[in-house]
């Protein structure tokens, strides 16, 4: 008998019709004899609206009551999906997730699964019962609850797989699997056979949002067996695992791109030891996080420092870079918030040259402008205008020959 983690996500459980076809699904896998824990998300648009109902209560909400606000969506969907595989003749529990405990850790709204207890799901098990669980939710040492951050609920399924040693995680979302860039941006999107720990986690870290990068950072420590694939067909889906030969083959695997960073540039700060260390200490300990760093060559004991963070850090953040510009006397600190970053992803560029001036003599063809670049064994991000992001994620598609109708018999 196998251990099977099912994930739903939002729009598979939109609608109370959506909810009667995940219980005849669970059903299903159930009828194999397997154990089963499904995941849910809270049906679509409805943490969205739960967020708006904070925002209108205080503006700009944050901490301990905004969870408590937003954690509800998935508490709804797990009690329908309960009544809903009662009502075929599956016996089912559902569990929110200080009920199991998921035990979390560190800040409200953006929680890490510290430990998971299998005592409560085995007596399920036990009973011969379905565990449907809460995603996106956790309670922290306090005994309060916390969530996950944004797509938490994937989080939710994979930690759940490493804490069970489960046999399978299979993540139901409403596309077929990950693609070679969002299908909802590019028609010619092809959806990948398998794709390595490595990649999937470059990729959701850059901005596809298919799976949370924390539930890849999991799957890839625990050696979680992780299938994503859709919830409206029977299509094989995508197996995220381990990389394999023919994944170095592969020069390039996906593109992704990412509306929701900023970009703050600190203008001709004196280029002495002990700048850039008092610059973004500030950052550090207000919990901000920075991602791209450039720093031009020095002229006369001056040079420009440019950063990003994400968007809703930008406020924050310029506000305490000034304040430490001015103390030395840089010329000038500016912000730009129309920037995004479009990145390329694969195992194989490792081995293959040339990545990189493909990219850029593409976007320049195109008269797309190169503002920042960053690289890593197997990803290069470049900072464009936002405007052209659409844009620049089909031209690198097509470039890189990533479409349905150019896949190659022979390996590149
Ligand atoms: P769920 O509600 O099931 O968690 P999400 O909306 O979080 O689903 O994630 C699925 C969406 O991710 C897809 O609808 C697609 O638009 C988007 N996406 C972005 N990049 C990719 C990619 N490379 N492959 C597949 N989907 C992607
Ligand atoms: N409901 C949460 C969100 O919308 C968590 C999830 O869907 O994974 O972000
Ligand atoms: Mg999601």
């Amino acid at each position: 008998m196998a251990l099977i983690v099912q994930k739903y996500g939002g729009t598979s459980v939109g609608t109370t019709e959506r909810i009667k076809d995940v219980a005849a699904r669970v059903k299903k896998a159930r009828a194999k004899g397997d154990d089963i824990i499904v995941v849910v998300s809270a049906m679509s648009g409805e943490t969205n609206r739960l967020i708006g109902l904070a925002e209108e209560m205080t503006g700009n909400p944050e901490g301990r009551e905004f969870d408590v606000v937003v954690s509800t969506g998935e508490q709804v969907t797990i009690g329908l999906l309960a009544m809903a595989l009662t009502g075929i003749d599956c016996p089912a529990t559902s569990l929110t997730g200080w009920q199991i405990p998921i035990e979390t850790e560190g800040f409200y709204n953006a929680a890490r699964v510290k430990a998971i207890s299998d005592k409560r799901i085995k007596a399920e098990f036990a009973k011969g019962r379905v565990v449907i669980v809460a995603g996106f939710q956790g309670v922290g040492c306090g005994g309060d609850i916390m969530t996950l951050g944004r797509g938490g609920s994937d989080t939710t399924a994979v930690a759940l797989a490493a804490a069970l040693k489960a046999d399978l995680c299979e993540i139901y979302t409403d596309v077929d699997g990950v693609f070679t860039t969002d299908p909802g941006v590019c028609k010619d999107a092809r959806k990948l056979e398998k794709i390595s720990y490595d990649e999937m986690l470059e990729m959701a870290s850059l901005g596809a949002k298919v799976l949370q990068t924390r539930s890849v950072e999991f799957a890839k420590k625990y050696k979680v067996p992780l299938m994503v694939r859709s919830s409206f067909n029977d299509s094989s889906g995508t197996m995220v695992s381990e990389e394999d030969q023919d994944m170095e083959k592969v020069m390039v695997s996906g593109i992704t791109y990412n509306k929701n960073e900023a970009k703050i540039s600190v203008v001709r700060v004196p280029d002495r030891p002990g700048i850039a260390a008092r610059l973004f200490r500030p950052l550090t300990e207000s919990g901000v996080n920075v991602d791209m760093i450039v720093q031009n060559i020095s002229h006369d004991a001056h040079t420009d420092l440019t950063f990003t963070v994400a968007k809703g850090d930008y406020k924050r953040a310029i506000e305490l870079v000034r304040s430490e510009a001015k103390e030395f006397e840089a010329e000038d600190v500016l912000g730009d918030l129309d920037i995004a970053k479009i990145s390329i992803v694969g195992a194989g560029m490792r081995s293959h040259a040339g990545v990189a001036s493909m990219m850029f003599e593409t976007l320049a063809e195109a008269e797309i402008n190169v503002q920042m670049i960053s690289t890593s064994e197997i990803k290069i991000s470049c900072v464009i205008d936002e405007a052209k992001t659409e844009e620049a994620v089909r031209i690198l598609h097509a470039a890189f020959e990533l479409g349905k109708d150019d896949v190659k018999e022979e390996s590149v």
